[in-house]
């Protein structure tokens, strides 16, 4: 479905963009994996269900830094002649009242979950305009269309990035070009067991229960959201079907946001 096209996934080592990445190589994609952590275990995986004549690379940018940005998208351009499907995913949280808030952790929240998609828009747009073909999907949040206490960076971060959706959108509403912003409620991955584990130890109770009073606070199916039900939403923002999805915010979030 993919194939021919190259797909940079920022923060792909781990959670949901590396369901994403299995995703697009298993429909034909070259793919252009990113973040920390074990990055062989996850290259490897995303190998084993890419198709034959494909590639899957991979570049260790910090995306909390411009130049490793400009870096990782002058390897793409180099290695693959650009991205052809750009999701930015790569994203971290903290949980702390605005007057207790980390100044540095502001300052990392809103350059890894928000300027970093500035600067891989702006880099892969020139590219994607001269071939007419684009696809930039930013991963949101909820928490880009509603708050929730303690979460200020997160929250304005992600406001922002559905801000920078929308206006990538409208500057490329006539080309071959779209961007949109998918808005996941509670999925359990790495950032969210993270989570779990806090409120356990904050309430003195096991991981099961607090895994329920977490889900039960906002979101009304009472059940996570899986990695591979957003990454298969991923895909199909990627198809020709969606040519004209454009600056749209899709929640995928057990009605969290309906209520
Ligand atoms: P995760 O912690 O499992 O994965 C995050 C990925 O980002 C990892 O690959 C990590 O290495 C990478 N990363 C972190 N900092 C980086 C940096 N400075 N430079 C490069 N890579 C970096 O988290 P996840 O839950 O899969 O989150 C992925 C995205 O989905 C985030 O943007 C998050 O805000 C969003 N999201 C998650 C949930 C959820 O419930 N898990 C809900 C809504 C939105």
């Amino acid at each position: 479905m993919f194939s021919g096209k190259t797909a940079l996934v920022t923060g792909s080592t781990s959670g949901i963009g590396f369901a994403i990445a299995k995703t697009l190589a298993a429909r034909g994609a070259n793919v252009v994996m990113n973040g920390f952590g074990d990055v062989q275990g996850p290259k490897a995986e995303v190998e084993l269900v890419k198709q034959p004549s494909a590639r899957v690379g991979y570049h260790g940018a910090d995306m909390s830094s411009a130049s490793q940005i400009e870096a990782m998208m002058h390897y793409v351009a180099e290695e693959f002649g650009g991205a052809d499907i750009l999701v930015n995913n790569a994203g971290i949280q903290h949980v702390a009242n605005v007057e207790d808030f980390p100044v540095d952790k502001w300052d990392s929240i809103l350059a890894i979950n928000l300027t970093s998609a500035f600067h891989t828009t702006r880099l892969a747009l020139p590219s994607m305009k001269a071939k007419n073909f684009g696809r930039i999907v930013n991963v949101a949040s909820v928490h880009g269309l509603v708050g929730s206490a303690q979460k200020s960076a997160y929250v304005a971060a992600k406001h922002g990035l559905l801000g920078l959706t929308k206006v990538t959108a409208l500057e490329t509403a006539r080309t071959g070009v779209t961007c949109n912003a998918i808005c996941p409620g509670w999925v359990l991955t790495p950032l969210v067991e993270k989570q779990v584990d806090a409120r356990a130890s904050k309430d003195g109770v096991g991981t099961a229960e607090a895994t329920v009073s977490l889900l039960s606070e906002k979101q009304p199916s009472s059940a996570f959201v899986s990695t591979q039900q957003l990454a298969d939403m991923v895909g199909f923002l990627c198809t020709d079907a969606a040519a004209q999805v454009r600056g749209a915010t899709w929640t995928m979030d057990g009605g969290w946001t309906a209520q």
